[in-house]
């Protein structure tokens, strides 16, 4: 697995991400959503260099030009439901995508919130046999959400290409997906890669719970 941290380059999702960590910034749902939403359209468009192009024809009320677009049979998926947002992001720039998506929640298995399990329940999503799937998820904490979701995908056909993107990505979970994508061809996007996951599995520095800072608390 191919990781492209965004924090190691000069790009304005760096800003992005900044404000979305910030304790007093973070308050703003809306903002936070939006940020969300406007690094989806920034990996996008960072993941269309690397599909496969060929030439058009189009018809202009004057005469014929000609374009390379994309072949690419796209499927964007995600979790409910802090992945929302990301996946809009990455809807607003591939608008012939497919779309994918399945419900997972943390849950602790152990009293003093330690140890966490994954739980998956509703799925929806196209046949994605030869499909490129795009599987976005905003915090890749253990990676274990990422690797459960991309199997229970896989149930409904092998995908051509795997490209996950993530806001924040803890170096626990970038490890662990690299052990189970060892091939190169599979990307992982990141806005940046923190050094620690604590004891209840947040991502330090991080920026908090996702979920909720873009929807509100739950039970
Ligand atoms: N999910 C979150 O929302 N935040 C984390 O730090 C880890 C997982």
């Amino acid at each position: 697995m191919k990781v492209i941290d965004f924090s190691k380059q000069r790009s304005i999702v760096n800003e992005f991400v900044a404000q979305l960590r910030d304790v007093e910034l973070q308050k703003d749902r809306m903002r936070f959503r939006q940020n969300v939403v406007r690094i989806g359209h920034a990996m996008a468009y960072e993941v269309s260099k690397s599909l496969t192009y060929s030439q058009k024809f189009i018809e202009t009320p004057l005469a014929t030009a000609t374009a390379n677009t994309p072949d690419d049979d796209i499927v964007i998926a995600t979790v409910f439901r802090a992945g929302l947002p990301l996946h809009q992001g990455f809807l607003d720039v591939f608008d012939r995508a497919g779309n994918a998506f399945v419900s997972a929640y943390r849950y602790y298995k152990d009293r003093e919130g330690t140890e966490v399990g994954i739980k998956i329940e509703y799925m929806a999503t196209p046949d994605l046999t030869d499909k490129t799937l795009i599987l976005v998820d905003p915090m890749l904490a253990t990676g274990g959400s990422m690797e459960l979701a991309y199997e229970a995908f896989c149930t409904k056909g092998k995908p051509r290409r795997l490209i996950m993107a993530c806001v924040i990505a803890a170096e626990q979970g970038v490890k662990y997906l690299k052990k189970f994508f060892p091939e190169d061809d599979v990307q992982l996007y990141c806005g940046a890669v923190d050094p620690v996951l604590n004891e209840h599995k947040y991502i330090v520095p991080g920026l908090g719970d996702a979920g909720d800072l873009m929807y509100g608390d739950k039970l």
